[in-house]
């Protein structure tokens, strides 16, 4: 007989746990506990949930590279007596979180959905019921008894991302995030269909490894028009900079002016990495295209290709922190690790 899959769920924090303070109106995190009371239809679904929580769950604003450890080192400590894992998380940095995960569990060959909710679990209108069953069915799914889903994603309102392709693109709306560059893994209608031939497969014979430095001298610089050489100089002197994700113009278009191309290049060859990404939410970098990146490309300027701001800065942050070296930075960098670009 088939055992039932073991999921483990990890509260980190966020809308789908919160509570109103009735006296202020702020919404604040509550204990783990109650959130199970309020979805009794968990106890129906067809795995076995256990659960863990942050000390002091958080909103995601609150998040940070020593948190992403933390999640990571529960997933690790957790690794062999679960089938998968669903980590709860506010939806405002989830695509961050998602990313950050996804270059830090190298080899991984199990479900890690993220998931939160836009309305807290207890609002009657609530969101968060039907994202926390269903991600729970999605790290539960199996296959001759073994799991479909094996990397890093990130479900919401009805749709199973790559984690690290996604962004939050609303405030508001149920429809909170996007994957534009990358099509869906998975959507849930009466039947929840998986794009199988679209997911990462399984590395069997490779053993996870958990990384968990992460470099944190690094910048993201967004191009305007009009941005000063004094601004882009006082960021380029930042003591111990290693690296800069460069938002630019269209597919990878700025200014052709003298003092911006040098100062770059004053960057590079000071060792520091200058990584262009798009502003456009959808489509890639391609230097060269235009005369107004001909000398990105001409100084090393690295290409994110179709990644993400989210998932640039933290592979940046994750090669840094293996001390990938100088001379194969912008060859690792432009490789696609975990499906994070084209
Ligand atoms: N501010 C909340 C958070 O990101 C929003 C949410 O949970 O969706 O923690």
């Amino acid at each position: 007989m088939q055992t039932k899959p073991n999921i483990l769920l990890v509260y980190t924090g966020g809308t789908i746990g919160m509570i109103k303070d009735f006296e202020t109106g702020v919404l604040k995190a509550f204990n783990f506990k109650q959130l199970l009371q309020k979805i009794p239809e968990l106890k129906h679904l067809d795995c076995t949930i256990e659960t863990v929580s942050f000390k002091k769950p958080i909103d995601s604003s609150n998040i940070n590279p020593e948190k992403w450890v933390e999640i990571a080192e529960i997933i690790e400590g957790n690794y062999t007596k679960f089938d998968g894992f669903v980590v709860l998380h506010g939806s405002d940095t989830m695509s961050y979180s998602a990313s950050a995960l996804s270059f830090m569990l190298e080899n991984l060959s199990k479900p890690v959905v993220f998931t939160g909710s836009q309305l807290p679990i207890g609002d009657l209108r609530t969101d968060a019921k039907e994202n926390l069953i269903t991600a729970i069915q999605i790290a539960s799914l199996q296959e001759k008894g073994k799991s479909v889903i094996n990397e890093v994603c990130l479900y919401f309102e009805y749709k199973l991302y790559r984690g690290n392709r996604t962004t939050k693109i609303n405030a508001e709306h149920f429809n909170a995030f996007a994957s534009p560059n990358y099509q869906h893994l998975a959507e849930s209608g009466v039947h929840l269909n998986v794009n199988s031939n679209i997911v990462l497969q399984k590395k069997t014979t490779k053993k996870i490894v958990v990384h968990k430095k992460m470099n944190r001298n690094v910048v993201i610089v967004k191009m305007f028009p009009g941005i000063t050489d004094s601004v882009l100089s006082a960021i380029i002197a930042i003591p111990n900079l290693k690296g800069v994700i460069l938002e630019t113009y269209g597919s990878g278009n700025a200014p052709t002016d003298d003092w911006f191309v040098n100062t770059l290049k004053k960057a590079i060859n000071n060792g520091i990495h200058i990584i262009n990404v798009t502003q456009c939410s959808g489509g890639s970098v391609n230097m060269g295209q235009y005369e107004t990146s001909s000398q990105l490309k001409e100084i090393g300027v690295i290409s994110g290709k179709d990644i993400t701001t989210e998932a640039a800065i933290t592979k940046l942050m994750y090669l840094l922190g293996q001390n990938v070296a100088g001379a194969v930075f912008k060859t690792i960098f432009e490789t696609s690790l975990r499906g994070e670009m084209r």
